[in-house]
């Protein structure tokens, strides 16, 4: 079984917990220490059963409380070269059993305890930014991703993530919010550019696409605390998932395994036409559903 749940997510701090009976990571750990172990402790995890921080790009709101974290409990840092070089001086001394690279630049493929691990690159404003995708080895095989701080969809992108059960996706702003918004006219450009961040609306394309591919729990982070609303870009995404004929389940706060059954959530005890799907925003200062599969 894997349990995946973010912690933080926003420009103000990002780090989401993924683990199994074997393995304990976090990809980015972009909050204080003190903040992570809250977070961790309240999804009943104990952070000195960590195994290592996944690093996506070397930006202060993913990596501010790795270095820190990882001294303290002993964790790996994992990322591949290029981050490793941009982010070492704000990460201060590791030793070198704990910091592991997994390429030069780019994506790469490993194993992590009982999980099989993608590194797959993303258009960025950082050096060689990755999202990660894991699948469980044992059990049923399931699949995790974490897509954030991507500028647009690419073809590598959707085939990372197609076939996660669950995935964390960025809804970073809503076009109109965005540019009716306080921002300076170079920082808007940034944020729309091919290398900023993902908009509510081509989030919503994405999540609808992925959906069909097998798609049940779609999580959207890293929200622009200016140019969003949580409602905002739910809706969007809602809108989006429903069109293309998915049917969107309210749920608790811990999904349960059987969610993911082998039969579509839809047959799976939620009565209802059209595939069940569940859609949440992620807190920005407290963890966010926690999703068992
Ligand atoms: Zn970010
Ligand atoms: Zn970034």
């Amino acid at each position: 079984m894997i349990k995946f749940c973010t912690l933080f997510s926003g420009s103000s701090g990002n780090s989401t917990f993924i683990g199994t009976d074997h393995v304990k990571l976090l990809v980015d750990a972009g909050s204080t220490v003190k903040g992570i172990e809250r977070e961790l402790k309240a999804i009943g995890e104990d952070p000195s059963e960590l195994d290592a921080v996944l690093v996506t790009h070397e930006h202060t709101d993913h990596t501010k409380g790795a270095g820190a974290l990882a001294r303290k409990y002993g964790l790996k840092i994992i990322a591949n070269r290029a981050t490793w070089s941009a982010m070492e001086k704000d990460i201060g001394n590791c030793s070198d059993e704990q910091c592991v690279c997994f390429s030069s630049s780019g994506g790469a493929t490993f194993a992590l305890g009982d999980l099989d691990v993608e590194a797959f690159p993303i258009p960025h404003d950082a050096d060689s930014p990755v999202g990660y995708s894991f699948t469980s080895r044992t059990g049923r095989k399931h699949k995790v991703a974490v897509a954030t701080d991507i500028g647009h969809v690419t073809g590598e992108i959707e085939e990372a993530c197609f076939g996660s059960r669950a995935i964390l996706i960025e809804a970073n702003h809503d076009i109109e919010m965005l540019e009716n918004g306080p921002y300076p006219r170079m920082l808007k450009a940034r944020i729309k550019g091919k290398n900023g961040h993902l908009s509510n609306d081509s989030c919503a394309g994405l999540a609808a696409m992925l959906a069909a591919e097998g798609t049940d729990a779609f999580v959207l982070g890293h929200l622009s605390e200016e140019n969003n609303e949580p409602d905002t870009a739910y809706a969007s995404v809602r809108k989006a998932l429903e069109t293309a004929g998915n049917r969107i389940i309210e749920y608790g706060d811990v999904i349960p395994p059987e969610f993911f059954g082998e039969d579509s959530a839809s047959a799976a005890g939620f009565p209802g036409s059209g595939k069940g799907v569940i859609l949440s925003v992620a807190p920005r200062y407290s963890h966010g559903k926690v999703i068992l599969l």
